[in-house]
C-alpha cells in the first residue's frame, strides 16, 4: 500500500505546496526516503534514477528540517552537470512554499561575478557542480563549515565524469556534523567506498524492482517537444478510427489542463484524478465504459481502479516514473487477444530515460513518426463523408426538406452544400489552421552527441580502433562516426544522438568494454579557463575543459537565471 503524503510526516505548508503542484501520492523513492530523513538520524544512500522523483525525495525533508532566516549555507547539493544543477535548484525552489530559504544554483559556464553577488546576499541551499563549488571554496566566497545536509545527486555520473577527487575535496571542507544523502542509479564500488569513508551510520533506500512482463502491444514512441505534445495528441486521436484510450499524465493539474483542452476542441474527453469525489469518479468511469467518453486523461493513481478491456490506445503523455509504471500503464491495452497501441511521448531530455525503461522492461519500443496534417485531413474528410452517408441511408429529417429546396434556389448546389458543411465542421479541413509540429528542429538540436573515451594514444588507441569499438557497440557505418580526436590519455568522437545513447547503454555502472570507458562529453566545466586550474592528467590541457570541449556557448537564458531564493 502506498502511503499518502500526509502519512509521511510532512508539514501543512508542504502538503499545500504538493497539492498545488498536483502531486497525488509519493513516488516509491519518496515514500521511503522522506520518513527516513524526517524521523531518523542516519545518512542515506538512495538508489534511484532521474525521473523517479528523487529531487523531492531529498528536497522535501531537507526543506522541512532547515531553520528559516539563517544567514549561512545550510545545505549543499552536488550535481554532475549544470543542467541538472539548474533543474534541481528549480525543483527545490518550487517545493519550498512560503519558507524563507534562498536556493542558489552555481555551475561552470555562468558568470562567476553573478554567483559571487548571489552568494554574498546569502544562500541557504546551494546546488552546484563540483568544479564551480571548489572554485568558490578556494575564493572563500562559499563556506560549508556549518551545513546540515550534503546531497550527492547522480553520484555515479559524477564519478563517470571524473569528479571523484573534486567531490572528496569538497567533502573535506565541510563540517562532520552534517547528514549526507547520496543518490545514484547504480552502485559501483567507488561509490560504496565514498560511503564507507565519509558516511557515518547509513541506511540504504532502494526501490525494489519486480519481474516485468509486457503485454502484446505495439509500442511506439514519438519525439515531441513539451510545447508540441498537445498537438501531437490531437493528431494521433484524429487519424484513428474509433480511438478509445487512456492518456497518462504525471500530475492532477496536467490531467485537468489536458482534459479541458480536449473538451474545448470538441473531443469526448474527461479527466480522472484523486481530487474528484468518489461519486464523480464513478460517473466518469461509467461514461468511459459506455464509450460516451472515449478519451480519459488520468494520473497513474486514478487509473489504478479502471477495469476496461478493449482500449485501442494507451498514451504516455508524460513518461512514467519507472519501468514498472510503464509496464503497468501499457498493460491496459492489448488485452484479451485484441491489438493495442501504446504510444509514448519523449522530449529530448527524456530520451535516455526511455532507453532505460526499454532495457529494464525488456521490451521493444520503436520510434514512430507523427501523423502529418494531410493524414489528419484525409481521415477527417473520410469521416465527414461517412457521417453524411449514414444520415442519407437513414433518410434525413423531412422537416429540412423545404429549407433545402429554398437554399438550392438561392445558390449553386455545390456551394450550398459546402456552406452547410462549413457550419457543421468549421475549418477542420483547412490545412492552414493546423499548428505545425516541427520534428526536424528536434532532430537538429539533439542530432549529435560528443563522447569522451578514457583511452588515448598512450594506451594504443587510434582512429581505426575507436571506429571498430564504436561499430561493435552500435549499428553505425564508419562514415557516421565523426570528429575523432585522439589525445594522449583520452579521445573524443561524435555520433548521431540515438546511436550515442545505444553506445552509452553499454557502459552503465562503470562497465568497461575492451578496457575503455565511454561517457558523454559534458560542457559543464569552463572552470579551467576561469580559474586557471590546469590538468592533473599532465598533458597541458585542463581536465574539465578538455572533457567538455563542445564549443557551444553557454545559453544566454541560463546565464540570466541565477538567484532563485
Ligand atoms: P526527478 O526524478 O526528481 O527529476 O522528478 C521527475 C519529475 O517528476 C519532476 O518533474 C517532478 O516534479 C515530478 N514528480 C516528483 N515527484 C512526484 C510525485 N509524487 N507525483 C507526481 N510528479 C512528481
Amino acid at each position: 500500500m502506498v502511503p499518502s503524503f500526509e502519512e509521511l510526516g510532512l508539514s501543512e505548508e508542504t502538503l499545500k505546496v504538493l497539492a498545488r503542484k498536483g502531486f497525488e501520492e509519493p513516488s516509491p523513492i519518496q515514500a521511503k526516503t522522506i520518513p527516513a530523513v524526517l524521523t531518523g538520524t542516519q545518512d542515506i544512500i538512495g538508489q534511484a534514477q532521474t525521473g523517479t522523483g528523487k529531487t523531492a525525495a531529498f528536497g522535501l525533508p531537507m526543506i522541512e528540517l532547515l531553520a528559516e532566516k539563517a544567514r549561512h549555507v545550510q545545505a549543499l547539493v552536488l550535481a554532475p552537470t549544470r543542467e541538472l544543477a539548474i533543474q534541481v535548484a528549480e525543483e527545490i525552489h518550487s517545493l519550498k512554499g512560503k519558507r524563507q530559504l534562498n536556493i542558489i544554483p552555481i555551475y561552470g559556464g555562468q558568470s562567476i561575478g553573478l554567483q559571487l553577488q548571489h552568494l554574498r546576499r546569502g544562500a541557504n541551499i546551494v546546488v552546484g557542480t563540483p568544479g564551480r563549488v571548489l572554485d568558490h571554496l578556494r575564493r572563500k566566497s562559499l563556506k560549508l563549515d556549518k551545513i546540515e545536509f550534503m546531497v550527492l545527486d547522480e553520484a555515479d555520473e559524477m564519478l563517470n565524469m571524473g569528479f571523484l577527487e573534486d567531490v572528496k575535496s569538497i567533502m573535506d571542507q565541510t563540517n562532520d556534523t552534517k547528514r549526507i544523502m547520496l543518490f545514484s542509479a547504480t552502485m559501483p564500488k567507488e561509490i560504496l567506498a565514498i560511503a564507507k569513508t565519509y558516511m557515518g551510520d547509513y541506511q540504504i533506500v532502494k526501490v525494489t524492482e519486480g519481474a516485468l512482463t509486457v503485454s502484446q502491444t505495439d509500442q511506439i514512441y514519438f519525439e515531441v517537444r513539451h510545447s508540441d505534445k498537445f498537438e501531437a495528441l490531437c493528431r494521433i486521436i484524429d487519424v484513428e478510427e474509433g480511438f478509445y484510450g487512456l492518456v497518462f499524465c504525471r500530475t492532477k493539474n496536467d490531467v485537468d489542463e489536458i482534459s479541458n483542452h480536449l473538451v474545448e476542441r470538441g473531443y469526448d474527453a474527461d479527466g480522472l484524478h484523486g481530487d474528484k469525489t468518489q461519486p464523480l469518479r464513478e460517473k466518469i468511469l461509467n461514461r468511459f465504459k459506455k464509450k460516451v467518453v472515449t478519451i480519459l486523461v488520468a494520473t497513474d493513481v486514478a487509473a489504478r481502479g479502471i477495469d476496461v478491456n478493449d482500449l485501442t490506445h494507451v498514451i504516455n503523455y508524460a513518461l512514467p516514473q519507472d519501468p514498472e509504471a510503464y509496464v503497468h500503464r501499457i498493460g491496459r491495452t492489448g488485452r484479451a487477444g485484441k491489438e493495442g497501441n501504446a504510444i509514448t511521448f519523449v522530449t529530448p531530455s527524456e530520451y535516455s530515460k526511455l532507453m532505460t525503461i526499454r532495457k529494464r522492461a525488456k521490451t521493444d519500443i520503436r520510434k514512430g513518426t507523427l501523423p502529418q496534417v494531410k493524414d489528419v485531413i484525409r481521415m477527417k474528410r473520410a469521416k465527414i463523408k461517412n457521417d453524411v452517408e449514414s444520415i442519407l441511408a437513414d433518410r434525413p429529417q423531412h422537416s429540412y426538406f423545404n429549407l433545402a429546396k429554398e437554399l438550392l434556389d438561392l445558390a449553386d448546389p455545390t456551394e450550398a452544400l459546402a456552406a452547410l458543411l462549413q457550419t457543421a465542421y468549421g475549418d477542420e479541413l483547412d490545412e492552414s489552421k493546423y499548428v505545425e509540429i516541427d520534428q526536424r528542429r528536434f532532430v537538429d538540436k539533439r542530432g549529435k552527441t560528443r563522447l569522451f573515451v578514457t583511452q588515448g594514444k598512450n594506451s594504443g588507441m587510434d582512429v581505426n580502433k575507436l571506429i571498430t569499438l564504436i561499430k561493435s557497440l552500435s549499428d553505425l557505418e564508419s562514415h557516421q562516426i565523426k570528429d575523432i580526436e585522439i589525445h594522449d590519455k583520452f579521445s573524443f568522437v561524435t555520433l548521431p544522438f540515438h546511436e550515442a545513447e545505444t553506445v552509452l547503454s553499454h557502459f552503465k555502472g562503470r562497465r568497461r568494454v575492451k578496457g575503455a570507458f565511454v561517457t558523454k562529453a559534458k560542457e559543464d566545466g569552463r572552470r579551467s579557463k576561469e580559474s586557471g586550474r590546469r590538468s592533473r592528467d599532465g598533458d597541458g590541457r585542463s581536465r574539465e575543459g578538455d572533457r567538455h570541449s563542445n564549443k557551444r556557448a553557454p545559453g544566454k537564458k541560463q546565464e540570466k537565471r541565477g538567484r532563485m531564493g
